[in-house]
């Protein structure tokens, strides 16, 4: 498992926390767009024109690693053994609404044991009694999922419940803009309600997360080329007559769809309630990748929300589900990318969901779903994981000058290294790669 792989973690070490202090010196969408689009001096001498994002909602490293146990095996996208998933990091996943928190970076969700104080909220087994630190998972310390989205989507940390716009209120470009900019084609696909904060973080710029009509209406003039997922409850018949005028396909299901439309958008009722059912993760996101290969090369952002969900009540069944389904439609794409030299995928989350863990020294593919416990029916700030499908090399040596050491890590993930990824690194390499 990916912890353990200690030389990829060199090349982490290498790229570090990139650039905010390029970021902090550009004051116009179009220049960070120029900073790090092509101008940048990446994949100059590379073949990479297509680059997907995989987002599991909620999804942590124990997460992963319990799913891991679950199947006996490595994920496709976190088996150190696999040279074309050629690296593996972490990120750290706080908000601006995160600021004035203290991260406490000597504790760590893989051993809570040991760390009685790792929870300071009251109601807590790990309380230590009333403690406001905000370490891991202080009520009112995470991000949430608005602005880890934003983070991903346009290379800025914002205020919680704010969906691609800055503390200020200021429209930041996200990658479906920068990459339909650049004549490639874009698409975001999920399993959440199309107005959940993920998918909307790739699409709008909206100042609160729950004016969902907003959202609808925003999405009705975006870039995007295909948008898949449940149908909104704000989602009406005028709705779908608007979109009509507006240019877009509409389409109800999979089996409704028009292949040679360029701009579509699939609403599915009841995805949400039965999104590791039928159609899958992967279903929807091979249409996509099918739809959206082209010439000049597309952007994909792709949701796995329902872990997320699950997470937040505590179903470690349900979760394992929605994770195995996450981990499938990355396999489908990984197998689409193999023929091909021309793609390069990443695998993270915005943040981790429940305080997932488990006794590592007891778990086994036999007992895991019964020893998986939660801390938390809400968010924490452990880092999640970055995992990489292609050569970013380049991306690395680019970016060597711009390292900033972070501090260390937590106990359990790579401690050899002082350095790990920041949210906002995860939006630089996927523009550097359009
Ligand atoms: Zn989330």
């Amino acid at each position: 498992m990916k912890i353990k792989n200690i030389t990829k973690l060199s090349v982490l070490s290498l790229l570090g926390l990139l650039s905010i202090s390029v970021i902090s010196s550009t004051c116009s969408n179009e220049t960070l767009a120029d900073i790090y689009v092509r101008n940048a001096h990446v994949n100059k001498t590379n073949k990479i024109k297509n680059v997907i994002m995989f987002i599991g909602d909620g999804m942590g490293p124990n997460h992963v690693d319990a799913g891991e146990i679950y199947l006996g095996r490595d994920f496709v996208f976190s088996n150190p053994n696999d040279s074309k998933w050629s690296f593996h990091g972490y990120q750290n996943t706080d908000s601006l609404t995160s600021v004035g928190y203290t991260l406490d970076t000597s504790k760590s969700l893989l051993r809570p044991e040991l760390n009685p104080t790792l929870y300071d909220d009251a109601d807590s087994p790990y309380t230590n009694g009333g403690n406001a630190s905000g370490n891991f998972m202080s009520d009112t310390c995470y991000t949430d999922s608005a602005a880890g989205g934003t983070a991903l989507a346009t290379g800025y940390k914002t205020t919680n419940s704010t969906l691609g716009l800055n503390k200020h209120g200021q429209k930041l470009q996200n990658l479906v803009e920068i990459a339909h900019s650049l004549n490639k084609m874009t698409g975001v696909v999920t399993t959440d309600s199309l107005d959940g904060a993920t998918p909307s973080s790739f699409l709008v710029h909206v100042e609160e997360r729950h004016l969902s009509s907003e959202i609808v209406d925003q999405m009705m003039v975006s870039d995007a080329n295909l948008i898949i997922g449940e149908k909104p409850s704000v989602w009406s018949d005028t709705t779908t007559s608007n979109y009509t005028l507006n240019g877009w396909d509409v389409a109800t299901s999979l089996s409704e769809t028009n292949p040679e439309s360029n701009k579509e958008v699939i609403v599915l009722p009841g995805l949400v309630a039965n999104s590791h059912i039928s159609p899958s993760l992967s279903d929807l996101t091979i249409y996509a990748i099918d739809k959206l290969d082209n010439e000049e090369g597309f952007f994909l952002m792709v949701e796995g929300a329902s872990i997320d969900k699950a997470s937040h009540s505590n179903q470690t069944r349900t979760m394992m589900q929605e994770l195995l389904d996450f981990e499938n439609a990355i396999m489908t794409a990984t197998k689409w990318a193999e023929a091909r030299e021309d793609t390069l995928m990443i695998v993270t989350a915005d943040h981790e969901t429940g305080g997932l863990y488990f006794n590592r020294d007891v778990a086994d593919q036999t007992n895991i779903l019964d020893e998986i416990n939660w801390l938390t029916y809400n968010h924490s700030r452990t880092r999640v994981g970055v995992d990489v499908y292609g050569d970013i090399s380049e991306f690395v040596n680019t970016y060597q000058e711009q390292l900033t050491k972070q501090g260390i890590l937590d106990e359990g993930m790579p401690t050899q290294s002082p350095y790990y990824w920041d949210n906002t690194d995860v939006f630089r390499l996927a523009a550097s790669y359009l």
